[in-house]
C-alpha cells in the first residue's frame, strides 16, 4: 500500500444498500480513489479478516461501518475495526439506530427463527433443522456465529465517532461528508465535532414543501385508500408521516412523492424516542373533541379509535430506531434477559 490515508467500509447485519449509496457519489468515487486507500471493503474488493487482524492499531484513518449488531461475528468485526480505526462512523440507520433488523426486537430469538426456518411456506426443512453455534463433524468442529436476542446499534457496543443516518444516506451527504474528511486531511481542515453528520439539523416537514393548514384527522388511511391532496400535508389528511419527528438532510424525499416520510434519517435533533415524539404529534392533529366540551370517557374511545386505524404502530413508529429508542425491546418471559 502507498503511504495514503486509508478507508474501511464494512457491512454488518445489513442489506447492501449503503454500498449502492456510497458508489452513488458518482464521479466523487474518483476522488475517493485518489485520496485514499481501500484497506477493507468487502463488498468491492477481496480482503479478508486476517488482513485487519495485521494491521496495527489506528493503521485505518476511517471506518465507514454499516449494518446492525445482529450476531457475534457483528460485534467481533465492530470491536476489530474499532481498534484498527482513527475515526468510526456508523454509517446508515442499521449502524445508528438498528433499522429494520432490530424490528426483530419486537419479538424473540425463538419466534424469528421458528418463521425463518420452520412454519414458512418458502421452507423446506423437514427434519427442523436449526442452526447451531457449534456443530461437531467427522472432520472436526464446525461453529457459526451466535444470532443474539437482541439486535443493537453500534454505539451501543464500541465508541463511535460520527454518525451519518439514513437508509440509506443520500449520496450528496455522504459526498459531504468524505469532502470534509479529504478536506481535512488533505488541506489540514479541521473536522466537525463528533455526533451526527450529513443530516440537516431540522424536522423534515421543514424541507417538505406541503401546507400545513391544521386540519385535523379522526382516522388514519393507508396509502391506496385515499388519493392526497397533492399540496396539503399527508398527516394532516391522515396518512401517516414521520418528517415532524424525523431528522432532515434527505430533501422530504418520500412526502414529495406522496408517500409518508417512514423515518430513517432518525429523530429530530434534541428528541430521544423518535416513537414517542411521533405519538404526542399525532396528538396535536386529533380531531376528537375537547377535554371539558364532551364525556371523558367518549374522549378516550374516540383517541382509541384513531390509534386502532394505525396498522402495526410499533413498527411504524419504530421502524428504523427500534434499538436505539427507550423501549430497546419487548420484555418477553424467557427471551434471554440478561443475554445478548
Ligand atoms: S408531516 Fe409529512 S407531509 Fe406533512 S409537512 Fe411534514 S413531511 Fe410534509
Ligand atoms: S422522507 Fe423520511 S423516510 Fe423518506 S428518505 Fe427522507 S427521512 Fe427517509
Amino acid at each position: 500500500m502507498s503511504d495514503k490515508p486509508k478507508l474501511a467500509m464494512y457491512w454488518a447485519s445489513s442489506c447492501g444498500g449503503c454500498e449502492i449509496a456510497t458508489l452513488n457519489i458518482h464521479e466523487h468515487i474518483l476522488d475517493v480513489d485518489a485520496v485514499f486507500d481501500i484497506a477493507f471493503f468487502p463488498c468491492i474488493a477481496d480482503f479478508k479478516v486476517k488482513d485487519v487482524q495485521g494491521y496495527p492499531d489506528g493503521y485505518i484513518d476511517v471506518c465507514l461501518f454499516n449494518g446492525a449488531i445482529r450476531t457475534s461475528e457483528n460485534e467481533e468485526m465492530a470491536h476489530l475495526l474499532r481498534q484498527k480505526s482513527k475515526v468510526m462512523v456508523a454509517f446508515g440507520s442499521c449502524a445508528y439506530e438498528g433499522c429494520i433488523p432490530a424490528l426483530s426486537n419486537l419479538t424473540t430469538k425463538d419466534a424469528t427463527f421458528n418463521t425463518v426456518y420452520l412454519d414458512n411456506p418458502s421452507i423446506d426443512n423437514p427434519d427442523g433443522i436449526l442452526p447451531q453455534p457449534v456443530t461437531l463433524v467427522a472432520e472436526g468442529t464446525l461453529t457459526i456465529p451466535v444470532f443474539y436476542h437482541t439486535v443493537k446499534s453500534l454505539d451501543q457496543v464500541v465508541k463511535v465517532d460520527y454518525t451519518i443516518p439514513g437508509c440509506p444516506p443520500e449520496p450528496h451527504q455522504i459526498w459531504a461528508v468524505l469532502e470534509a474528511v479529504v478536506a481535512a486531511l488533505t488541506q489540514g481542515a479541521p473536522l466537525p465535532p463528533s455526533g451526527v453528520v450529513g443530516a440537516g439539523s431540522v424536522a423534515v416537514c421543514e424541507e417538505c414543501s406541503r401546507k400545513r393548514d391544521v386540519k385535523k384527522i379522526k382516522r388514519f388511511y393507508r396509502p391506496y385508500e385515499v388519493d392526497p391532496d397533492p399540496d396539503i400535508c399527508l398527516l394532516e389528511q391522515g396518512i401517516m408521516c414521520m418528517g415532524i419527528a424525523t431528522r432532515s438532510g434527505c430533501g422530504a424525499l418520500c412526502p414529495q412523492v406522496g408517500m409518508g416520510c417512514r423515518g430513517c434519517y432518525g429523530p429530530v435533533p434534541g428528541v430521544t424516542d423518535q416513537g414517542a415524539k411521533m405519538v404526542s404529534a399525532i396528538a396535536s392533529v386529533m380531531d376528537v373533541g375537547k377535554m371539558g366540551e364532551i364525556d371523558e370517557a367518549v374522549l378516550e374511545r374516540q383517541i382509541e379509535a384513531v390509534y386502532d386505524s394505525i396498522p402495526d404502530p410499533a413498527g411504524t413508529f419504530y421502524r428504523f430506531s427500534m434499538a436505539h429508542s427507550i423501549l430497546r425491546r419487548t420484555r418477553v418471559a424467557g427471551n434471554g434477559h440478561g443475554k445478548e
